[in-house]
């Protein structure tokens, strides 16, 4: 390797998992070149939370990153870990920072067979990151009254539309988004897409939300006309708008290998519908794509601190290790391809190749063996399990 990965250390039973799979998958096999950051609670209480600010700079400078799952604290948290702050979600802080979007999907095996019978790829989501619902302002209305919208230009000129009238109690909510925003979203997607070759496919509800969720749309047929139209033509791939529930219907009735970009309710939403649907979390993965042309991946799930506390209590643990195997597959693919490298990402494809082949021929971690279809799976614990991967790929 010849540049860096950023790897970001994390917490619990991922952190655990983390070092098994780099003593057994990793080191044995590849020139690992990372430069690492400890972004375990201990760490971020003792750096302020520098830590994870200094890591995510590190993205922006080497443009590949790899993550562990991290808490974000709360109040038992901040028990347990006796912190001096309640400090932010780490990805929160990262994605800030990269100002990027999300894009997950499900790493299908055969003998684990989706809820939907004829998704039979992966479909992608794509949330968009920033605003809205999630940004919002509310108001509890008590009585009658007049709610306005009002923005006061920097000139102190007053544009207003007429909300409600209020006969009575009710509730108000104010939300917005950036066209920075919405046009680095846009980018992403598209970039994605061609990245993976795979159509796009992006809803909303602008029929209903003609100024609101209509510039969204108008931005995405922008970009994709000025900036897509011909590299997407050349790869043979697709952009798709549709209304939100036409999308739904669509999405259900595919056989998936596309990527569907959200906004971020909806991405919220049915990132969980399309992961349940797959089969699990521990089966998702997750790259944060950023305008820079940054990239980190993870896993889609925790830190799996029920597994953490029995590991603690000396007690056997049997937690699937696969996106977290795949986050790092992930980047090492990116770092590959970023410099050249083809030997890291041959590397990087027989390393998921072994992953897939371990659970095809039987050999799972406990809760893939609760949805499989397989006759008589053999269930490992944690290190069991990466060490059967290990021997699948000793034997590729
Ligand atoms: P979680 O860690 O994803 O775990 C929820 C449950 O899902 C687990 O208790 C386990 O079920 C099952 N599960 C998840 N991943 C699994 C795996 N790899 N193998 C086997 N089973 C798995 O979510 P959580 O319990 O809500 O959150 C725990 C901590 O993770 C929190 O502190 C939260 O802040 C943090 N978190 C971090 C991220 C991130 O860094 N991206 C994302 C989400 C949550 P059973 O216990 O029934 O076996
Ligand atoms: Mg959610």
């Amino acid at each position: 390797m010849t540049t860096p990965l950023v790897e970001m250390d994390g917490d619990e039973m991922t952190r655990i998992l983390w070092q098994m799979i780099k003593e057994e998958l990793l080191i044995p096999y590849i020139d690992l070149n990372t430069e690492y950051y400890d972004l375990g609670l201990e760490m971020r209480n003792a750096t302020n939370d520098q830590v994870t600010l200094d890591s995510a700079h590190a993205t922006l400078k080497y443009k590949v990153a790899v993550k562990c799952a991290t808490i974000t604290p709360n109040g038992a948290r901040m028990k347990e870990y006796n912190l001096k702050e309640m400090w932010k979600s780490p990805n929160g802080t990262i994605r800030a920072i990269l100002d990027g979007t999300v894009f997950r999907a499900p790493i299908l095996v055969k003998g684990i067979v989706p809820y939907v019978k004829n998704w039979t790829r992966p479909i992608t989501i794509a949330r968009h990151a920033y605003g809205d619902v999630y940004k919002n302002t509310e108001i509890k209305v008590p009585g009658p009254g007049r709610a306005e919208l009002v923005y006061t230009a920097a000139d102190g000129t007053e544009t207003r539309e007429l909300i409600h009238e209020f006969k009575g109690a009710g509730i108000l909510q104010g939300i917005h988004n950036t066209e920075e925003s919405i046009y680095s979203f846009a980018r992403a997607c598209f970039g994605y897409a061609a990245d993976t070759r795979q159509d796009l496919w992006f809803s909303t509800k602008d029929t209903i939300s003609k100024k609101y969720d209509h510039t969204f749309k108008d931005i995405f047929q922008e970009v994709y006309d000025t900036e897509y139209k011909n590299r997407f033509k050349e790869l043979g791939i697709e952009y798709f708008y549709t209304l939100i529930d036409d999308a739904v219907a669509r999405v259900i009735r595919s056989q998936g290998g596309f990527i569907w970009a959200c906004k971020n309710y909806d991405g919220d939403v049915m990132s969980d519908m399309v992961a349940t649907a797959y089969g699990d979390l521990s089966m998702m993965t997750s790259v944060l794509v950023s305008p820079s042309g940054a990239y980190e991946y993870e896993a889609a799930h925790g830190t799996v601190q029920r597994h953490y506390y029995k590991h603690l209590k000396g007690e056997e643990t049997s937690t699937n290790s696969i996106a977290t195997i795949f986050a790092w597959t992930g980047a090492l693919r990116k770092r590959g391809e970023l410099d050249g490298n083809e030997a890291l990402c041959a590397f990087a494809q027989k390393l998921e190749q072994a992953c897939i082949k371990t659970v095809e021929e039987g050999k799972m971690t406990k809760s893939l063996s609760l949805i499989s279809t397989c006759k008589n799976p053999v269930i490992l614990n944690s290190l069991e399990f990466i060490r059967a991967i290990r021997a699948t790929l000793e034997a590729l």
